[in-house]
């Protein structure tokens, strides 16, 4: 996927985001979304930084990275919170939405994943791939968010808590 459709999707994200987790509609959704709003695009963007440094779709686009943004606010606060979930949502983008897929094992492996589902970057069809996936992410962090913790001990309910924030 191109800059602009990270970029949709990650202005998408953050707007539903912020509904699905304040769905009150008034002033502290709209607190939320601007929250969630800097983090997600920025952390939408960085992964396509490899185009620069390394090698496109392999270097910042894996598995290893998505670990350290994630790790980073349960271990140094509120510092880079929600960052993981713009890099998250780029490779969901990168492999569900794009022909060519990403190494998600490199530097392990670089062999790159890819759904079948893919358009290239350059299609017609791009921008409704990505509006699509965006509503199935959306469907995914509500299931996270307000079924999943029925499921779960006390103490995984407040691993989840800090990494989707204090707003969760
Ligand atoms: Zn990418």
């Amino acid at each position: 996927m191109n800059k602009r459709g990270h970029v949709l999707n990650a202005v998408l994200l953050s707007i539903g985001l912020g509904y699905v987790l304040d769905p009150s509609g008034d002033v502290s959704t709209f607190a939320t979304i601007a929250e969630v709003f800097l983090p997600v695009v920025l952390g939408a963007l960085f992964p396509d930084v490899d185009t620069a440094f390394g090698k496109h779709r392999k270097t910042l686009h894996n598995l290893p990275v998505l670990l350290i943004f994630l790790a980073h606010p349960v271990y140094h606060g509120g510092n880079l919170q929600w960052v993981w979930l713009g890099v998250l949502t780029h490779y969901v983008l990168d492999i569900v939405g794009s022909k060519r897929g990403i190494a998600l094992f490199y530097p392990i492996s670089s062999t790159e994943y890819g759904f079948p589902t893919g358009v290239t970057t350059s299609s017609d069809r791009a921008e409704i791939v990505t509006v699509a996936i965006t509503i199935f992410e959306l469907a995914a962090v509500a299931a996270l968010v307000y079924v999943l913790p029925t499921y779960l001990p006390p103490g995984a309910t407040e691993l989840l808590t800090n990494a989707f924030g204090s707003v969760a």
